[in-house]
């Protein structure tokens, strides 16, 4: 069965009474070449093969870029949201032994469990076409659940795949960059234009990689304060530094921050999206030791 033509998607939906879900981000790939590229991403930063590589999809949809990860990794777990789609991917993956799915909105998921549950001591690759509407808060949710995955390899908005990759003092550059800057390194692997999906969504998409460090580059003295500094830097981008930590910190005040900021050599002045993430980690443990 061809998923990516679009004859054989309106089949197995139409047999299956299904229909696209605008709420889930629901934009099937009719791409042949994107989902296999993607999912190949995911399996060359996963381990050297020695142990068993296994891969955690997000929304498989009716299963295009699972068969994929199915033919490459060991195992493979997805969680699904829609509960309707279960019985097509049952017809769709029917000649995998390899493929699990989890019926459940992933960010109600335990994914420390689940890997352990599901994977043992696996190299585990996060790898999905993710839905729009919840990028964001999946990969924060990915990165803050003290599992360790290997890589994450997804595809996003191309305006998300640019944030996630900028450099600092670049417009693009935000929270969410400095926070993933801590934990990988992050590559915007191809672009992937609307056409690529079926029904067309309004924007095009890139896949992007983040490699997680087995130690973060640079390591912060506590690591929910490094959080803390770098979500109060960017809450208020109009203020300076001085002033957007000392509003957005409990029992932070400006004295303490200029004196930190002196003492790591930084302009009292400077804004946050000018620092890259070592900088953010030496004023975090600045503020951490004189607190
Ligand atoms: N993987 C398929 C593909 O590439 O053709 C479908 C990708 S589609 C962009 C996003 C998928 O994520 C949909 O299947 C949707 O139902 C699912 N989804 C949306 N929100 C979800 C959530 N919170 N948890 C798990 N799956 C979700």
């Amino acid at each position: 069965m061809k998923l990516t033509d679009i004859g054989t998607i309106k089949d197995v939906m139409e047999r299956h009474g299904l229909a696209f879900q605008k709420k889930y981000g629901q934009n099937f790939l009719i791409s042949e070449s994107v989902p296999q590229k993607t999912a190949q991403a995911a399996l060359d930063n996963c381990g050297s093969g020695a142990r068993t590589r296994a891969a955690l999809e997000i929304g498989p949809g009716i299963g295009t870029l699972t068969c994929e990860l199915c033919r490459r990794f060991d195992r493979v777990c997805a969680v699904e949201i829609d509960s309707s789609l279960l019985p097509a991917l049952g017809e769709t993956l029917t000649e995998f032994d390899n493929f699990e799915i989890i019926n459940s909105d992933v960010l109600k998921v335990k994914l420390d469990n689940l890997v352990s549950e599901k994977f043992g001591d696996a190299d585990v690759a996060v790898c999905a076409n993710l839905p729009y509407y919840i990028t964001t808060p999946i990969l924060m949710y990915l990165l803050e659940s003290g599992v360790r995955f290997t890589n994450i390899t997804v595809m996003v908005q191309r305006e998300v795949a640019d944030r996630l990759c900028a450099k600092a003092g670049s417009a693009e550059y935000g929270a969410i960059t400095a926070s993933i800057a801590y934990r990988g390194k992050v590559e915007k692997l191809f672009g992937v234009p609307a056409g690529c999906f079926y029904p067309a969504p309004k924007v095009d998409s890139a896949v992007v990689r983040i490699t997680l460090y087995d130690e973060p580059a640079v390591k912060a003295a506590n690591e929910a304060l490094l959080f803390d500094v770098i979500k109060a830097a960017f809450a208020q981008r109009r203020k300076t530094l001085v002033n957007a930590l000392s509003a957005g910190l409990p029992n932070v005040n400006k004295e303490l921050v200029t004196r930190v900021l002196t003492d790591c050599n930084i302009d009292e002045k400077i804004r946050g999206e000018k620092l890259d993430i070592g900088s953010f980690a030496r004023i975090s443990d600045g503020i951490f030791n004189a607190m």
